[in-house]
């Protein structure tokens, strides 16, 4: 099977460019979805194009050569509405060269539109786009309702309605037929589904002014610049759309801001260049760093209050070749701190996760790669800890949260106060249980697992599965027979994005595709799959904030044997899942099969 990684020109994630998506924009000269941030290259650089297409293995040429064969307009107008996914339609294709069906007829049988949609979209292949627009070519009545002035503004022009028993279609002329956020719009006030046709956009405008009244478009203000005003807009424009981080980046010509929402980064309109200077010293003015250093790093923490909602923010600033670079973590302690029964953990696994928790020692490990919500899980574990009559101690760099009865201490190298240092002295006061948001070293590896005969210790390390989370622990420089005594759960987890619910819908998948994709033969056999197809909720994403998926493995004697052995990941993961454990790709096909999550979801977690 072919794999051809690339990196994506917009968020710069790599992924195999032979098992992502094809994009709806232009279905006969598609490009592919990156499944980090879910943009396709339909908008990239041509030189982007240009070295894709050059190096494209031979699978994806001839997809695309299939899809340019096609002779009528039937497959381009039902992606291009939406109806139909260039997956499906590359299938239906590979059908018909078989059989020799009727390409339309394929696609009904296959439950993706009814026999009378078929219909309609056969006569919307024959409607006249003109190059000058009379009113014999326009649906007048939907221009009004849709407002002439919103028309003229994004450049496009109703057509024609098609009505069918369940949905109704808008025959739509562009001049930017790729706008979602427009098409979206549209769809909303005329409550039918929106099918873009390219309309030339001189012809589309001259129209229009005959039915908006001269000086309808509105003369923009001269505005003078406000600073304050810039910076305050970056950071609550982040907290919005839920961003978890902002980094702003000078390079050589542009002032880059990017937002993390949900994981993946996205560039978002920059401020301008020359207004770089102003920017940064306000940004570092409302941070209370020294506003005249730039040559060495600074940090600094400040709490924000916003429509009821209380943010942290840690700002950190570093010298960069043109300038300096500023990059603000965002936590919103309102809902940073859940109870442990609220954060995803299944029935069963709460139950364990208790029972650890309650016993008098005994070593617990969360662990995931970074970014992945392990904080949210040990600031959960701390609630639950602090209503009982135990002494919590804990070692985190940096503290995210204060929680009442715990005895919370940051690390800080630069005083001296490092890991060893300081679970060396918190022993000294005999606490019940002892909180580690990093074992660093072999020294710390091998304190801790000697600690936990005699009280309980959560440490976090980052790792990609449970099994493999013991393994680091050994590598680390803590002795087999040490880990296999100490240890009594580790917890692994991931994050993964959440289809929207406003605009989820059924979006089937062929087993043979889904195998391609990097599932076995019985994951695929009847997997249900859904996508958002975006709306305005969210941002036109498909996706609205994350969920946690979790994989628990609780040790017993016979996998003690085994880990006090030195087994490999592998052999541990296999006994652990003899033993009842479920892996958390298992739950994530869970989530597919649910709705919650989608098949790109998957692929990026490479699990
Ligand atoms: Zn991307
Ligand atoms: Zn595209
Ligand atoms: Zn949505």
């Amino acid at each position: 099977m072919d794999e051809y990684v690339i990196q994506c020109w917009n968020c710069l994630g790599e992924f195999d460019a032979v098992a992502a998506v094809w994009c709806s924009c232009d279905p006969k000269n598609p490009t592919k979805l990156c499944p980090y941030c879910l943009q396709c290259f339909c908008q990239a650089t041509d030189d982007f194009k240009g070295r894709f297409w050059q190096y494209a293995p031979a699978t994806l040429l001839s997809e695309r050569s299939s899809l340019r064969r096609i002779k009528d307009r039937l497959g381009e107008l039902l992606v291009r509405a939406h109806v139909v996914r260039v997956e499906q339609l590359l299938a239906a294709l590979e059908r018909q060269s078989q059989t020799g069906d009727k390409l339309g007829q394929l696609l009904v049988n296959n439950g993706l539109l009814s026999g009378e949609e078929l219909d309609l979209f056969l006569q919307m292949q024959s409607i006249p786009v003109p190059n000058e627009f009379s009113k014999e070519y326009v649906d007048t009545e939907q221009l009004h309702k849709i407002n002439p002035e919103f028309c003229l503004q994004r450049k496009l022009l109703p057509l024609q309605t098609f009505h069918g028993a369940n949905r109704s279609f808008l025959a739509l002329a562009m001049a930017n037929p790729q706008d979602m956020e427009t098409v979206e719009i549209v769809s909303r006030k005329t409550g039918m589904r929106v099918v873009p046709f390219y309309g030339d956009e001189f012809a589309v405008s001259s129209f229009l002014k005959n039915y908006v009244p001269p000086g309808g478009a509105r003369i923009l203000e001269q505005e003078t610049t406000d600073y304050q005003g810039i910076v305050r807009k970056i950071i609550t424009g982040a907290i919005k759309r839920h961003a978890s981080d902002i980094h702003i980046e000078p390079d050589a010509n542009n002032l880059n801001v990017r937002y993390r929402i949900d994981g993946v980064l996205y560039k978002v309109k920059s401020p301008s260049k020359k207004d770089q200077g102003p920017i940064l010293m306000n940004l570092k003015k409302l941070a209370k760093m020294d506003l005249y250093n730039s040559r060495i790093p600074q940090s600094s923490k400040m709490v924000l209050k916003l429509e009821e909602q209380r943010y942290q923010l840690n700002i950190l600033s570093f010298p960069n070749p043109y300038g300096e670079s500023i990059s603000i973590k965002v936590v919103n302690l309102s809902t940073f701190l859940r109870n442990l029964s609220e954060i995803g953990l299944t029935e069963g696994q709460l139950g364990l996760a208790e029972n650890s928790l309650d016993a008098r020692n005994g070593l617990v490990l969360i662990s995931g790669p970074l970014m992945n919500g392990c904080a949210t899980t040990e600031y959960a574990m701390m609630r639950y800890l602090s209503t009982s009559n135990k002494k919590v101690m804990t070692l985190e760099s940096p503290v995210f949260s204060h929680i009442k009865n715990i005895h919370q201490s940051e690390i800080n190298p630069s005083l001296g106060f490092d890991f060893i240092t300081g679970l060396n002295s918190i022993i000294r006061s005999n606490p019940d249980v002892i909180f580690m948001s990093d074992v660093p070293d072999a020294e710390v590896a091998a304190t801790v697992c000697k600690i936990a005969a005699k009280c309980v210790v959560i440490a976090s390390l980052n790792s990609i599965s449970a099994a493999s989370t013991i393994v680091l622990l050994r590598e680390l420089g803590a002795s087999s027979s040490l880990i296999s005594q100490a240890l009594s759960l580790v917890i692994n987890q991931r994050l993964i994005r959440k289809v929207c619910p406003h605009c989820s819908e059924k979006s089937p998948i062929s087993e043979s595709l889904l195998i391609r994709m990097g599932l076995s033969e019985d994951e695929a056999k009847g997997l249900n799959t859904y996508a958002g197809h975006g709306c305005k909720e969210c941002n036109y994403l498909g996706f609205t904030g994350r969920i946690a998926i979790f994989e628990v493995l609780s040790p017993d004697q016979n996998l003690k044997e085994m880990i006090a052995r030195g087994a490999s990941a592998l052999e541990i993961e296999r006994g652990a899942v003899r033993n009842g454990l479920v892996t958390l790709r298992s739950r994530c096909l869970d989530k597919i099969n649910q709705g919650l999550t989608t098949i790109e979801e998957f692929q990026k977690c490479k699990f």
